[in-house]
Protein backbone atom coordinates (compact mmCIF):
# COMPACT_ATOMS: atom_id res chain seq x y z
CA UNK A 1 0.00 0.00 0.00
CA UNK A 2 1.16 3.58 -0.89
CA UNK A 3 -0.65 4.86 2.46
CA UNK A 4 -2.23 3.23 5.43
CA UNK A 5 -6.45 3.05 4.76
CA UNK A 6 -9.48 3.08 7.41
CA UNK A 7 -11.79 0.91 7.51
CA UNK A 8 -14.04 4.13 8.13
CA UNK A 9 -13.07 5.60 4.77
CA UNK A 10 -13.81 2.43 3.14
CA UNK A 11 -17.35 2.95 4.91
CA UNK A 12 -17.74 6.66 3.73
CA UNK A 13 -17.18 5.33 -0.03
CA UNK A 14 -19.16 2.16 -0.27
CA UNK A 15 -21.37 2.58 2.15
CA UNK A 16 -21.77 -0.71 4.58
CA UNK A 17 -21.89 -0.76 8.44
CA UNK A 18 -19.08 0.16 11.15
CA UNK A 19 -18.65 -1.37 13.79
CA UNK A 20 -16.29 -0.50 16.41
CA UNK A 21 -13.46 2.07 17.27
CA UNK A 22 -11.48 3.77 14.00
CA UNK A 23 -9.00 1.37 12.84
CA UNK A 24 -6.15 2.63 10.05
CA UNK A 25 -4.18 -0.41 7.86
CA UNK A 26 -1.33 -1.28 5.89
CA UNK A 27 -1.80 -4.96 4.42
CA UNK A 28 -5.06 -6.99 3.93
CA UNK A 29 -4.78 -10.69 4.90
CA UNK A 30 -7.32 -13.47 3.86
CA UNK A 31 -5.64 -16.53 5.76
CA UNK A 32 -5.98 -17.26 9.63
CA UNK A 33 -2.94 -19.41 8.46
CA UNK A 34 -1.01 -16.28 7.67
CA UNK A 35 -2.02 -13.37 9.95
CA UNK A 36 -0.13 -10.09 10.23
CA UNK A 37 -0.82 -7.24 13.00
CA UNK A 38 -0.74 -4.77 10.29
CA UNK A 39 -3.22 -6.12 8.90
CA UNK A 40 -7.12 -6.11 7.91
CA UNK A 41 -8.81 -9.78 7.94
CA UNK A 42 -11.38 -9.78 5.10
CA UNK A 43 -13.47 -13.18 5.59
CA UNK A 44 -14.04 -14.95 2.10
CA UNK A 45 -15.92 -17.92 1.49
CA UNK A 46 -14.41 -20.93 -0.64
CA UNK A 47 -15.67 -23.92 -1.98
CA UNK A 48 -13.86 -25.64 1.53
CA UNK A 49 -14.32 -23.40 3.60
CA UNK A 50 -16.21 -19.84 4.96
CA UNK A 51 -12.99 -17.65 6.62
CA UNK A 52 -15.85 -16.11 8.83
CA UNK A 53 -15.76 -19.78 10.92
CA UNK A 54 -12.25 -18.26 12.05
CA UNK A 55 -12.56 -15.02 12.71
CA UNK A 56 -13.92 -15.03 16.09
CA UNK A 57 -10.82 -15.47 18.54
CA UNK A 58 -8.43 -12.80 15.87
CA UNK A 59 -8.71 -10.41 18.39
CA UNK A 60 -5.16 -8.99 19.04
CA UNK A 61 -4.08 -10.45 16.10
CA UNK A 62 -5.00 -8.44 13.22
CA UNK A 63 -6.40 -4.71 13.25
CA UNK A 64 -10.06 -5.22 12.60
CA UNK A 65 -12.17 -7.19 10.01
CA UNK A 66 -14.37 -7.04 6.94
CA UNK A 67 -17.41 -9.51 6.98
CA UNK A 68 -20.53 -9.86 5.66
CA UNK A 69 -21.97 -10.39 9.26
CA UNK A 70 -22.62 -10.00 12.96
CA UNK A 71 -19.30 -11.54 14.62
CA UNK A 72 -20.87 -12.63 18.38
CA UNK A 73 -18.47 -12.00 21.13
CA UNK A 74 -15.87 -10.21 19.09
CA UNK A 75 -14.32 -6.08 20.08
CA UNK A 76 -12.20 -5.89 16.86
CA UNK A 77 -13.69 -3.14 14.70
CA UNK A 78 -15.29 -4.25 11.71
CA UNK A 79 -16.73 -3.53 8.49
CA UNK A 80 -20.12 -5.11 7.53
CA UNK A 81 -21.00 -5.44 3.94
CA UNK A 82 -23.42 -7.25 1.69
CA UNK A 83 -20.40 -9.30 0.13
CA UNK A 84 -16.47 -9.18 0.95
CA UNK A 85 -14.98 -10.44 -2.44
CA UNK A 86 -16.61 -6.86 -3.92
CA UNK A 87 -15.17 -5.35 -0.42
CA UNK A 88 -11.51 -6.83 -1.38
CA UNK A 89 -11.81 -5.60 -4.49
CA UNK A 90 -13.14 -1.89 -3.01
CA UNK A 91 -9.77 -2.04 -0.95
CA UNK A 92 -8.12 -2.52 -3.98
CA UNK A 93 -9.44 0.37 -6.05
CA UNK A 94 -8.49 2.79 -3.10
CA UNK A 95 -4.72 1.30 -3.54
CA UNK A 96 -5.25 1.79 -7.07
CA UNK A 97 -6.21 5.21 -6.46
CA UNK A 98 -3.21 6.10 -4.74
CA UNK A 99 -1.07 5.47 -7.52
CA UNK A 100 0.04 8.08 -10.12
CA UNK A 101 2.02 5.81 -12.13
CA UNK A 102 1.11 4.20 -15.76
CA UNK A 103 -1.56 1.37 -15.39
CA UNK A 104 -1.52 -1.72 -18.06
CA UNK A 105 -3.57 -4.21 -18.35
CA UNK A 106 -3.78 -7.35 -20.67
CA UNK A 107 -6.57 -9.82 -21.26
CA UNK A 108 -6.90 -12.93 -23.88
CA UNK A 109 -7.47 -16.49 -23.94
CA UNK A 110 -3.82 -17.68 -23.86
CA UNK A 111 -0.66 -15.67 -23.59
CA UNK A 112 -1.85 -13.27 -20.98
CA UNK A 113 1.06 -13.99 -18.68
CA UNK A 114 3.68 -14.55 -20.95
CA UNK A 115 3.03 -10.96 -22.39
CA UNK A 116 3.00 -9.86 -18.80
CA UNK A 117 6.04 -11.25 -18.07
CA UNK A 118 7.68 -9.38 -21.55
CA UNK A 119 6.07 -6.04 -20.03
CA UNK A 120 7.96 -6.72 -16.50
CA UNK A 121 11.10 -7.43 -18.14
CA UNK A 122 10.99 -4.21 -20.89
CA UNK A 123 9.80 -2.19 -17.53
CA UNK A 124 12.23 -3.86 -15.42
CA UNK A 125 15.52 -1.69 -17.24
CA UNK A 126 14.75 1.41 -15.94
CA UNK A 127 11.77 1.44 -14.11
CA UNK A 128 10.16 -0.18 -10.94
CA UNK A 129 6.99 -2.17 -11.87
CA UNK A 130 4.53 -4.20 -10.05
CA UNK A 131 3.19 -6.54 -11.71
CA UNK A 132 0.35 -9.37 -10.81
CA UNK A 133 2.09 -12.00 -9.16
CA UNK A 134 2.26 -15.51 -11.03
CA UNK A 135 -1.04 -15.72 -12.87
CA UNK A 136 -3.13 -13.98 -9.93
CA UNK A 137 -5.35 -12.36 -12.57
CA UNK A 138 -9.25 -12.75 -10.99
CA UNK A 139 -11.26 -10.93 -8.56
CA UNK A 140 -9.47 -12.27 -6.13
CA UNK A 141 -5.57 -12.01 -7.78
CA UNK A 142 -6.26 -8.62 -8.78
CA UNK A 143 -6.78 -6.82 -5.58
CA UNK A 144 -4.16 -8.29 -4.41
CA UNK A 145 -1.88 -7.48 -6.55
CA UNK A 146 -2.87 -3.74 -5.99
CA UNK A 147 -2.29 -4.14 -1.93
CA UNK A 148 1.26 -4.50 -2.89
CA UNK A 149 1.30 -1.23 -4.74
CA UNK A 150 4.60 0.49 -2.92
CA UNK A 151 5.73 4.54 -3.51
CA UNK A 152 8.47 3.52 -5.37
CA UNK A 153 6.52 1.68 -8.00
CA UNK A 154 6.18 4.01 -11.18
CA UNK A 155 4.18 1.83 -13.64
CA UNK A 156 1.57 -1.21 -12.85
CA UNK A 157 0.81 -3.92 -15.27
CA UNK A 158 -2.44 -6.30 -14.27
CA UNK A 159 -2.97 -9.30 -15.88
CA UNK A 160 -7.22 -9.72 -16.11
CA UNK A 161 -8.40 -13.08 -16.59
CA UNK A 162 -12.49 -14.23 -16.90
CA UNK A 163 -14.21 -17.14 -17.43
CA UNK A 164 -17.76 -15.64 -17.63
CA UNK A 165 -19.19 -12.72 -19.35
CA UNK A 166 -18.64 -8.98 -16.98
CA UNK A 167 -15.45 -9.96 -14.86
CA UNK A 168 -13.18 -8.16 -17.20
CA UNK A 169 -15.25 -4.84 -17.07
CA UNK A 170 -15.49 -5.44 -13.47
CA UNK A 171 -11.66 -5.89 -12.94
CA UNK A 172 -11.07 -2.04 -15.09
CA UNK A 173 -13.36 -0.53 -12.53
CA UNK A 174 -10.43 -1.43 -9.71
CA UNK A 175 -7.49 -1.50 -11.89
CA UNK A 176 -8.75 1.84 -13.80
CA UNK A 177 -6.18 0.83 -17.01
CA UNK A 178 -4.64 3.53 -18.89
CA UNK A 179 -3.27 1.10 -21.60
CA UNK A 180 -4.98 -1.62 -22.42
CA UNK A 181 -4.75 -5.10 -24.81
CA UNK A 182 -6.74 -8.17 -25.60
CA UNK A 183 -3.69 -10.40 -26.79
CA UNK A 184 -6.13 -12.49 -28.62
CA UNK A 185 -9.36 -14.57 -28.85
CA UNK A 186 -9.43 -18.35 -28.99
CA UNK A 187 -11.81 -21.24 -27.81
CA UNK A 188 -11.03 -20.96 -24.13
CA UNK A 189 -13.77 -21.44 -21.52
CA UNK A 190 -15.91 -21.52 -24.03
CA UNK A 191 -18.60 -22.99 -21.27
CA UNK A 192 -18.63 -19.87 -19.04
CA UNK A 193 -19.71 -17.37 -22.41
CA UNK A 194 -21.71 -19.65 -24.66
CA UNK A 195 -19.86 -18.90 -27.68
CA UNK A 196 -16.59 -17.52 -29.05
CA UNK A 197 -18.42 -14.21 -30.14
CA UNK A 198 -19.30 -13.68 -26.36
CA UNK A 199 -16.22 -14.20 -25.49
CA UNK A 200 -14.62 -11.28 -27.84
CA UNK A 201 -17.35 -9.11 -26.35
CA UNK A 202 -16.37 -9.68 -22.51
CA UNK A 203 -12.87 -9.29 -23.56
CA UNK A 204 -13.42 -6.12 -25.44
CA UNK A 205 -14.55 -4.35 -21.97
CA UNK A 206 -11.27 -4.28 -21.39
CA UNK A 207 -11.11 -0.50 -23.82
CA UNK A 208 -14.56 0.06 -22.96
CA UNK A 209 -13.09 -0.39 -19.07
CA UNK A 210 -9.89 2.76 -20.66
CA UNK A 211 -9.30 5.60 -18.41
CA UNK A 212 -10.20 8.98 -21.18
CA UNK A 213 -7.37 9.54 -23.10
CA UNK A 214 -6.27 5.79 -22.99
CA UNK A 215 -4.62 3.48 -25.49
CA UNK A 216 -6.31 0.54 -26.84
CA UNK A 217 -3.81 -1.85 -28.40
CA UNK A 218 -5.40 -3.32 -31.13
CA UNK A 219 -3.63 -7.34 -32.41
CA UNK A 220 -4.52 -6.79 -35.78
CA UNK A 221 -4.26 -10.01 -36.72
CA UNK A 222 -7.10 -11.45 -34.29
CA UNK A 223 -10.20 -12.28 -36.10
CA UNK A 224 -11.97 -9.78 -34.10
CA UNK A 225 -9.64 -6.74 -34.48
CA UNK A 226 -12.75 -4.62 -36.57
CA UNK A 227 -15.27 -5.48 -33.96
CA UNK A 228 -12.56 -4.01 -31.35
CA UNK A 229 -12.24 -0.96 -33.15
CA UNK A 230 -16.03 -0.89 -33.85
CA UNK A 231 -16.35 -0.37 -30.60
CA UNK A 232 -13.87 1.64 -28.78
CA UNK A 233 -15.18 4.57 -26.76
CA UNK A 234 -14.80 8.25 -27.79
CA UNK A 235 -11.39 10.02 -26.42
CA UNK A 236 -9.53 6.52 -26.74
CA UNK A 237 -6.40 6.31 -29.15
CA UNK A 238 -5.84 3.06 -31.10
CA UNK A 239 -2.46 1.61 -31.43
CA UNK A 240 -2.36 -1.25 -34.28
CA UNK A 241 -0.20 -3.86 -33.93
CA UNK A 242 0.50 -6.97 -35.99
CA UNK A 243 2.14 -8.74 -38.90
CA UNK A 244 1.07 -6.33 -41.55
CA UNK A 245 2.97 -3.49 -42.60
CA UNK A 246 0.01 -1.16 -42.01
CA UNK A 247 0.49 -1.69 -38.03
CA UNK A 248 2.09 0.98 -36.53
CA UNK A 249 3.88 -1.23 -34.36
CA UNK A 250 4.82 -4.53 -36.61
CA UNK A 251 7.33 -7.62 -37.37
CA UNK A 252 9.29 -8.67 -40.47
CA UNK A 253 11.90 -11.63 -41.00
CA UNK A 254 11.11 -13.73 -38.66
CA UNK A 255 13.69 -16.49 -37.95
CA UNK A 256 13.44 -19.95 -35.77
CA UNK A 257 16.49 -21.34 -34.55
CA UNK A 258 16.65 -25.12 -34.71
CA UNK A 259 15.04 -25.48 -31.21
CA UNK A 260 12.49 -23.26 -32.61
CA UNK A 261 13.12 -19.43 -30.59
CA UNK A 262 12.67 -16.74 -32.75
CA UNK A 263 14.65 -13.89 -34.13
CA UNK A 264 12.73 -11.10 -35.86
CA UNK A 265 12.84 -7.39 -36.67
CA UNK A 266 10.70 -5.52 -34.25
CA UNK A 267 9.33 -2.11 -36.22
CA UNK A 268 7.63 0.70 -34.52
CA UNK A 269 7.34 4.03 -36.57
CA UNK A 270 9.50 2.85 -39.33
CA UNK A 271 13.18 2.28 -37.00
CA UNK A 272 13.92 -1.64 -37.37
CA UNK A 273 15.20 -3.41 -34.21
CA UNK A 274 16.95 -7.07 -33.75
CA UNK A 275 14.86 -9.19 -31.12
CA UNK A 276 15.89 -12.47 -30.28
CA UNK A 277 13.69 -14.29 -27.88
CA UNK A 278 14.93 -16.87 -25.53
CA UNK A 279 11.46 -17.94 -25.11
CA UNK A 280 10.01 -21.26 -27.79
CA UNK A 281 7.58 -21.08 -30.48
CA UNK A 282 6.39 -18.29 -32.82
CA UNK A 283 3.22 -17.42 -30.99
CA UNK A 284 5.56 -15.92 -28.89
CA UNK A 285 6.15 -13.81 -31.93
CA UNK A 286 2.67 -12.74 -31.57
CA UNK A 287 2.45 -12.12 -27.72
CA UNK A 288 5.63 -9.90 -28.09
CA UNK A 289 4.13 -7.32 -30.21
CA UNK A 290 1.14 -6.91 -27.79
CA UNK A 291 3.91 -5.90 -25.16
CA UNK A 292 5.66 -3.62 -27.26
CA UNK A 293 2.21 -1.74 -28.17
CA UNK A 294 1.84 -1.53 -24.39
CA UNK A 295 4.97 -0.59 -23.94
CA UNK A 296 5.25 1.94 -26.49
CA UNK A 297 2.14 3.32 -25.52
CA UNK A 298 2.87 4.00 -21.60
CA UNK A 299 5.82 5.60 -23.42
CA UNK A 300 8.77 3.25 -23.55
CA UNK A 301 11.56 4.38 -26.66
CA UNK A 302 11.37 1.30 -29.37
CA UNK A 303 15.19 0.21 -28.24
CA UNK A 304 14.27 -0.05 -24.84
CA UNK A 305 11.64 -2.50 -25.69
CA UNK A 306 13.83 -4.35 -27.79
CA UNK A 307 16.49 -4.95 -25.22
CA UNK A 308 13.84 -5.55 -22.89
CA UNK A 309 12.42 -8.54 -25.02
CA UNK A 310 15.43 -9.83 -25.32
CA UNK A 311 16.02 -10.47 -21.71
CA UNK A 312 12.68 -12.20 -21.35
CA UNK A 313 13.58 -15.38 -19.62
CA UNK A 314 11.14 -18.40 -20.13
CA UNK A 315 7.93 -19.27 -17.58
CA UNK A 316 7.88 -22.25 -15.44
CA UNK A 317 5.05 -24.59 -17.28
CA UNK A 318 5.08 -22.88 -20.49
CA UNK A 319 7.57 -24.43 -23.20
CA UNK A 320 10.41 -25.33 -21.08
CA UNK A 321 13.03 -27.40 -22.51
CA UNK A 322 13.96 -29.95 -20.31
CA UNK A 323 16.84 -32.85 -20.50
CA UNK A 324 14.69 -37.20 -19.99
CA UNK A 325 16.22 -40.16 -19.54
CA UNK A 326 17.76 -41.67 -22.60
CA UNK A 327 18.89 -38.18 -23.78
CA UNK A 328 15.23 -37.44 -25.19
CA UNK A 329 14.14 -33.93 -24.95
CA UNK A 330 11.22 -33.64 -23.10
CA UNK A 331 9.15 -29.62 -23.79
CA UNK A 332 6.81 -29.06 -20.60
CA UNK A 333 3.68 -26.96 -22.22
CA UNK A 334 1.89 -28.73 -19.31
CA UNK A 335 0.50 -25.16 -17.52
CA UNK A 336 -2.69 -25.41 -19.20
CA UNK A 337 -4.42 -26.12 -23.05
CA UNK A 338 -7.03 -25.16 -25.17
CA UNK A 339 -6.93 -25.61 -28.99
CA UNK A 340 -5.18 -22.53 -29.93
CA UNK A 341 -2.29 -23.26 -27.51
CA UNK A 342 -1.95 -26.61 -28.53
CA UNK A 343 -2.14 -25.67 -32.28
CA UNK A 344 1.09 -23.34 -31.23
CA UNK A 345 2.49 -26.11 -29.10
CA UNK A 346 1.95 -28.32 -32.38
CA UNK A 347 3.60 -25.88 -34.61
CA UNK A 348 6.82 -25.77 -32.35
CA UNK A 349 7.08 -29.35 -32.47
CA UNK A 350 6.54 -29.90 -35.93
CA UNK A 351 10.00 -28.27 -36.81
CA UNK A 352 12.18 -30.23 -34.35
CA UNK A 353 14.13 -32.53 -35.65
CA UNK A 354 14.00 -36.07 -35.19
CA UNK A 355 10.64 -38.37 -33.55
CA UNK A 356 8.26 -36.26 -32.92
CA UNK A 357 5.70 -36.86 -29.88
CA UNK A 358 2.42 -35.01 -28.37
CA UNK A 359 1.36 -36.18 -25.01
CA UNK A 360 -1.70 -34.69 -24.63
CA UNK A 361 -4.23 -34.49 -21.58
CA UNK A 362 -8.01 -33.63 -22.04
CA UNK A 363 -8.31 -30.28 -22.82
CA UNK A 364 -11.09 -28.93 -20.14
CA UNK A 365 -14.19 -26.61 -20.22
CA UNK A 366 -14.75 -26.74 -23.99
CA UNK A 367 -18.80 -26.58 -23.70
CA UNK A 368 -20.59 -29.27 -26.19
CA UNK A 369 -18.11 -28.70 -28.95
CA UNK A 370 -15.25 -30.27 -26.84
CA UNK A 371 -15.05 -33.81 -28.65
CA UNK A 372 -14.97 -32.15 -32.21
CA UNK A 373 -12.48 -29.71 -30.91
CA UNK A 374 -10.14 -32.49 -30.14
CA UNK A 375 -10.95 -34.30 -32.61
CA UNK A 376 -9.50 -31.17 -34.95
CA UNK A 377 -6.26 -31.17 -32.76
CA UNK A 378 -5.60 -34.93 -33.66
CA UNK A 379 -6.17 -34.30 -37.15
CA UNK A 380 -3.87 -31.00 -36.92
CA UNK A 381 -1.05 -33.16 -35.48
CA UNK A 382 -1.59 -35.52 -38.22
CA UNK A 383 -1.36 -32.85 -40.84
CA UNK A 384 1.99 -31.30 -39.33
CA UNK A 385 3.77 -34.75 -39.80
CA UNK A 386 4.02 -35.46 -36.00
CA UNK A 387 5.46 -39.23 -35.05
CA UNK A 388 2.84 -40.00 -32.48
CA UNK A 389 0.25 -38.31 -30.52
CA UNK A 390 -0.74 -39.35 -26.57
CA UNK A 391 -3.38 -38.74 -25.21
CA UNK A 392 -4.64 -38.98 -22.02
CA UNK A 393 -8.33 -38.70 -20.65
CA UNK A 394 -11.73 -39.60 -22.43
CA UNK A 395 -11.54 -36.88 -24.45
CA UNK A 396 -8.41 -37.42 -26.01
CA UNK A 397 -9.79 -40.77 -27.63
CA UNK A 398 -11.43 -38.15 -30.23
CA UNK A 399 -7.84 -36.85 -30.82
CA UNK A 400 -5.99 -40.06 -30.85
CA UNK A 401 -8.50 -42.20 -33.58
CA UNK A 402 -8.41 -39.27 -36.09
CA UNK A 403 -4.21 -38.88 -35.73
CA UNK A 404 -4.50 -42.39 -36.54
CA UNK A 405 -7.49 -42.59 -38.93
CA UNK A 406 -6.96 -45.19 -41.86
CA UNK A 407 -3.53 -45.77 -40.32
CA UNK A 408 -3.08 -48.76 -38.34
CA UNK A 409 -1.34 -47.15 -35.52
CA UNK A 410 -1.77 -47.84 -31.93
CA UNK A 411 -4.46 -45.44 -30.38
CA UNK A 412 -2.32 -44.55 -27.86
CA UNK A 413 -5.66 -42.99 -25.56
CA UNK A 414 -4.51 -43.82 -21.76
CA UNK A 415 -7.00 -43.93 -18.75
CA UNK A 416 -4.58 -42.93 -15.98
CA UNK A 417 -1.41 -41.13 -15.92
CA UNK A 418 0.61 -44.25 -15.06
CA UNK A 419 0.30 -46.12 -18.35
CA UNK A 420 0.84 -42.84 -20.26
CA UNK A 421 4.49 -42.17 -18.44
CA UNK A 422 4.71 -46.00 -18.64
CA UNK A 423 4.24 -45.65 -22.57
CA UNK A 424 5.97 -42.73 -23.18
CA UNK A 425 9.15 -43.74 -21.01
CA UNK A 426 9.47 -46.65 -23.96
CA UNK A 427 10.09 -43.98 -26.57
CA UNK A 428 12.85 -42.29 -24.85
CA UNK A 429 15.71 -41.88 -26.59
CA UNK A 430 17.81 -38.73 -27.95
CA UNK A 431 16.48 -38.59 -31.16
CA UNK A 432 13.17 -38.02 -29.28
CA UNK A 433 11.42 -34.60 -28.57
CA UNK A 434 8.45 -35.37 -26.70
CA UNK A 435 5.85 -32.33 -25.43
CA UNK A 436 3.56 -32.67 -22.71
CA UNK A 437 0.58 -30.02 -22.58
CA UNK A 438 -3.42 -30.36 -20.80
CA UNK A 439 -5.18 -28.42 -19.20
CA UNK A 440 -4.78 -27.55 -15.43
CA UNK A 441 -7.01 -30.34 -14.60
CA UNK A 442 -5.00 -32.88 -16.23
CA UNK A 443 -2.07 -32.27 -13.85
CA UNK A 444 0.24 -33.05 -17.19
CA UNK A 445 3.52 -31.42 -15.03
CA UNK A 446 3.55 -34.63 -13.02
CA UNK A 447 4.52 -36.63 -16.28
CA UNK A 448 6.97 -34.52 -17.12
CA UNK A 449 8.19 -34.78 -13.76
CA UNK A 450 8.24 -38.31 -14.13
CA UNK A 451 10.09 -38.29 -17.24
CA UNK A 452 12.62 -36.25 -16.57
CA UNK A 453 13.62 -37.20 -12.63
CA UNK A 454 16.17 -39.73 -13.09
CA UNK A 455 17.70 -37.56 -16.59
P1 LIG B 1 -4.22 -18.39 -18.20
O1 LIG B 1 -5.56 -18.13 -18.82
O2 LIG B 1 -4.13 -19.76 -17.65
O3 LIG B 1 -3.81 -17.33 -17.22
P2 LIG B 1 -2.42 -17.09 -20.04
O4 LIG B 1 -3.33 -16.38 -20.97
O5 LIG B 1 -1.79 -16.30 -18.96
O6 LIG B 1 -3.13 -18.37 -19.43
P3 LIG B 1 0.21 -18.10 -20.73
O7 LIG B 1 0.35 -18.63 -19.35
O8 LIG B 1 1.12 -17.01 -21.14
O9 LIG B 1 -1.29 -17.69 -21.00
O10 LIG B 1 0.33 -19.30 -21.75
C1 LIG B 1 -0.57 -20.40 -21.61
C2 LIG B 1 -0.42 -21.35 -22.75
O11 LIG B 1 -0.75 -20.76 -24.01
C3 LIG B 1 0.98 -21.87 -22.89
O12 LIG B 1 0.81 -23.24 -23.12
C4 LIG B 1 1.58 -21.16 -24.09
O13 LIG B 1 2.47 -21.97 -24.72
C5 LIG B 1 0.35 -20.87 -24.95
N1 LIG B 1 0.39 -19.56 -25.64
C6 LIG B 1 0.95 -18.43 -25.15
N2 LIG B 1 0.79 -17.42 -26.02
C7 LIG B 1 0.08 -17.89 -27.08
C8 LIG B 1 -0.42 -17.32 -28.30
N3 LIG B 1 -0.21 -16.02 -28.59
N4 LIG B 1 -1.10 -18.11 -29.15
C9 LIG B 1 -1.29 -19.41 -28.86
N5 LIG B 1 -0.86 -20.02 -27.74
C10 LIG B 1 -0.18 -19.27 -26.84
N1 LIG C 1 -9.35 -19.82 5.56
C1 LIG C 1 -8.85 -19.32 6.75
N2 LIG C 1 -8.43 -20.20 7.71
C2 LIG C 1 -8.48 -21.55 7.56
C3 LIG C 1 -9.00 -22.06 6.34
C4 LIG C 1 -9.43 -21.16 5.37
O1 LIG C 1 -8.78 -18.11 6.91
O2 LIG C 1 -8.07 -22.28 8.48
C5 LIG C 1 -9.79 -18.88 4.53
C6 LIG C 1 -8.99 -18.98 3.25
O3 LIG C 1 -7.80 -18.20 3.31
C7 LIG C 1 -9.95 -18.43 2.22
C8 LIG C 1 -11.32 -18.81 2.79
O4 LIG C 1 -11.10 -19.19 4.16
O5 LIG C 1 -9.87 -17.02 2.15
C9 LIG C 1 -11.96 -19.95 2.06
O6 LIG C 1 -11.10 -21.07 2.09
P1 LIG C 1 -11.15 -22.22 0.97
O7 LIG C 1 -9.96 -23.10 1.20
O8 LIG C 1 -12.50 -22.84 0.96
O9 LIG C 1 -11.05 -21.36 -0.32
P2 LIG C 1 -10.10 -21.32 -1.55
O10 LIG C 1 -8.83 -20.65 -1.06
O11 LIG C 1 -9.89 -22.77 -1.94
O12 LIG C 1 -10.88 -20.51 -2.50
MG1 LIG D 1 -2.06 -16.41 -16.96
Amino acid sequence: MISPLSLQQLQGRFGGELVGGPVSFEHVCTDTRALDEQAVFVALKGEKFDAHDFVADLEGKVRGLVVDREIPDCALPQWRVPDTTVALGQIGQLCREQFNGRVIAITGSSGKTSVKEMLAAIFGQRHKPCVTHGNLNNQFGLPMTLFGLEPDHDVLILEMGASGPDEIGYLCGIGKPQVSAVNNVMPAHVEGFGSVDAIAAAKGQIYTGLEAGGTAVINADDNYANYWRDRLPEGIHRLDVGLGHDCAIHTDNIELDAEGRPTFDLVIEELTHRVKLQLLGEHNVHNALVAAGCAFAAGVPAAEIASGLDLVAGVKGRMQEHRAAGGATVIDDSYNANPGSVAAAIDLLAQRRGKKILALGDMAELGADAEEMHRQIGELARQRGLDALFTLGPLGSAASAAFGAGRHLPLNNFRDRESLIAALARELNDNTTVLVKGSRSAQMELVVQALTEDA
